[in-house]
């Protein structure tokens, strides 16, 4: 606040411009009441337009000074009756100047009022509903006015992206601890007020002078902090997830709303619940536009006979020979664009389509066995699942229908979870998982190594076949990654379980698995996925190659 205006107004020119309006018009005032023959006349009174001007301008003591000069202006050397010389009576001009100094003094109070009610108001909608920070729109106006004064700054996006689940499963109040444990960590490396709250599970951190310079970097490192050590509030320990999308601001044309839409796009390309620091990059808003045309297309895929399923043989390399196969499927956009599984599943779950595409694969699954055995193939056969379908009743219910109408065992069925989505204190799942197997599905956990499971508690979970990571197969020259390849074997054997390794490319990776006693192998080394008629061909001359 401006000591002597009452308000800030650093502009220098604007209170020249206000100034000259208020002395010009008093002038004015004086001559025209002057001129019309003096204070007798009502016209004195117009100089309440500028006393009113100036405590409007500059508040309620401005008012009151401005009221006396102008009563003063107004008193001894003005006469009553130009025409007659007649001088007004001091009482009248005294009287005249405390009134005007009074209109002056209150107007301004009433206007201070006023600005102060709106300044609060306009505070109250500046406050975010769930936490003790400014909000989006004080974000925006904010962003307009870093713009406005054409500063470079950076925008970090940052999600909370297991605050839903914390709140569902632990306590919906210690959101609120979270929150504020994070923003104190934050303020360590930037004001309070460079930290506004977009959403309850979204902070963002409009970079400042006091922020540090790599910001982002430090960021990181109390992400980190979060993710590896979870954190202990009321007696719960708590493992927070934060990603973060960086926009890096260099004076382009963009307004306020693109400059977040940009963090946040950014954050949005990381996996679904990885933590991570994202930058954005132009590439990005086209992938999410492509996204948003597969979704679209993705609905009318099985429809226009675009999917299809391809097999992937699985070897027993104990015993050399062929022990199932993997249904993969498969999606040519407009017959002639292929769309990988990565990009179109994690969608389909989203969307809600993935029962239809489950459904589909299964469907092909077991009219191919029938086919297959019709022709004297035996090959069991295993099909990916989504574990959000599984705990869905209506899974294991259209699963039977479709097994009993095609007549097929449920025995030559494996179905793949992966591990990611699997935790052993899942009731839900677990007991799911034991119904299946006792209806006689076999059960495998897939990309085994990604997930959260500690080896130990992978005892409690119901499964028959353990398949090791491509990630670690990649990398089994390596000494330690080799070991725990080996402890994966071995713990999984004194299980009774089964181990499959997956992406086995060369013939060193087969050989150091087969010296670890792995079971089997699925990978390009032995054969890409196939369409199933070169199934049918990869059988034979597998078979031959034996004989
Ligand atoms: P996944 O179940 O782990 O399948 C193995 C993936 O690794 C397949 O990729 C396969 O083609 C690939 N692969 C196998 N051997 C090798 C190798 O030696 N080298 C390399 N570079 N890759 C190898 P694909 O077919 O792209 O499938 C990716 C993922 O999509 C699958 O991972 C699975 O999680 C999911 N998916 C595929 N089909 C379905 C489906 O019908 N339903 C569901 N829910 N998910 C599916
Ligand atoms: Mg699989
Ligand atoms: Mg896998």
């Amino acid at each position: 606040m401006n000591p002597i205006f009452g308000r800030e107004d650093k502009n220098w020119r604007t209170i020249l411009v206000k100034f000259l309006i208020i002395t010009i018009s008093i002038v004015a005032i004086l001559y025209f009441v002057l001129i019309t023959g003096g204070t007798k006349k009502v016209f004195v009174q117009l100089m309440y337009i500028p006393i009113i001007l100036s405590s409007t301008f500059w508040g309620s003591y401005v008012g009151l000074l401005v009221g006396l000069i102008c009563g003063i202006l107004a008193g001894p050397f003005i006469p009553l009756d130009v025409s007659n010389a007649i001088m007004q009576d001091p009482l009248n001009w005294i009287s005249r100047s405390l009134i005007f100094s009074f209109i002056g003094f209150f107007t301004g109070q009433m206007i201070e009022r006023i600005n102060r009610l709106n300044l609060e108001k306009q505070e109250r909608n500046f406050k975010s509903p769930f936490y003790d920070l400014p909000n989006a729109q004080r974000l925006l106006n904010d962003i307009k006015n870093r713009i406005k004064s054409k500063e470079y700054f950076k925008l970090l996006s940052i999600k909370l992206t297991n605050l839903n689940e914390i709140e569902k499963y632990v306590d919906n109040k210690i959101v609120f601890d979270i929150v504020d444990n994070i923003v104190k960590r934050l303020m360590h490396y930037c004001d309070r007020q460079a930290i506004y709250s977009y959403e309850k599970d979204e902070l963002i951190v409009l970079t400042c002078k006091n922020c540090s310079e790599n910001y982002e970097d430090k960021v990181k490192e109390v992400l980190e902090d979060y993710f590896a050590s979870p954190i202990t509030i009321n007696g719960y320990k708590i493992r927070v997830s934060l990603k973060v999308g960086v926009y890096i601001y260099k004076g382009e044309d963009n307004s306020p709303i693109d400059i977040y839409n940009k963090a946040r796009i950014a954050y949005e390309q990381g996996e679904i619940k990885e933590s991570g620091v994202y930058y954005y990059d132009v590439n990005l808003e086209n992938k999410r536009r492509e996204i948003h045309n597969i979704t679209g297309a993705l609905l009318e895929s099985i429809q226009r006979n675009e999917m299809f399923v391809v097999y992937q043989p699985k070897i027993d390399i104990i015993n050399n020979k062929i022990s199932g196969v993997e249904a993969l499927v498969r999606w040519k956009r407009n017959g002639n664009e292929f769309i990988g599984p990565n990009i179109f599943i994690p969608i389909a779950e989203e969307i809600g389509f993935i029962n239809k595409i489950s459904k589909f694969v299964f469907d092909n699954v077991t009219t191919q066995i029938k086919e297959w055995k019709s022709k004297g193939i035996e090959l069991k056969c295993s099909v990916n699942t989504s574990v959000h379908e599984l705990i869905d009743d209506t899974y294991i219910a259209w699963a039977n229908d479709i097994i009993t109408s095609k007549k097929v065992d449920r025995t030559e069925f494996e179905i793949e979870l992966t591990e990611r989505a699997i935790s052993y204190n899942d009731t839900r799942l677990i007991n799911k998982m034991n119904y299946l197997k006792g209806l006689g599905y076999q059960i495998s956990i897939d990309d085994f190594g990604t997930g959260y499971n500690s080896l130990m508690s992978v005892g409690e979970i119901p499964f028959d076949k353990l398949k090791i990571d491509k990630y670690f197969i990649d990398r089994i020259h390596k000494i330690e990654i080799a070991e725990l390849i080996k402890l994966f074997i071995e713990y999984a054997h004194t299980l009774g379980k089964v181990v499959i390794a997956e992406g086995v490319e060369t013939e060193e990776q087969l050989n150091t698995l087969k010296m670890m006693n792995c079971d089997e192998v699925q990978g390009y080394y032995y054969s890409k996925p196939l369409l199933p008629e070169d199934i049918e061909t990869f059988y034979h001359e597998f078979n031959k190659a034996k004989v």
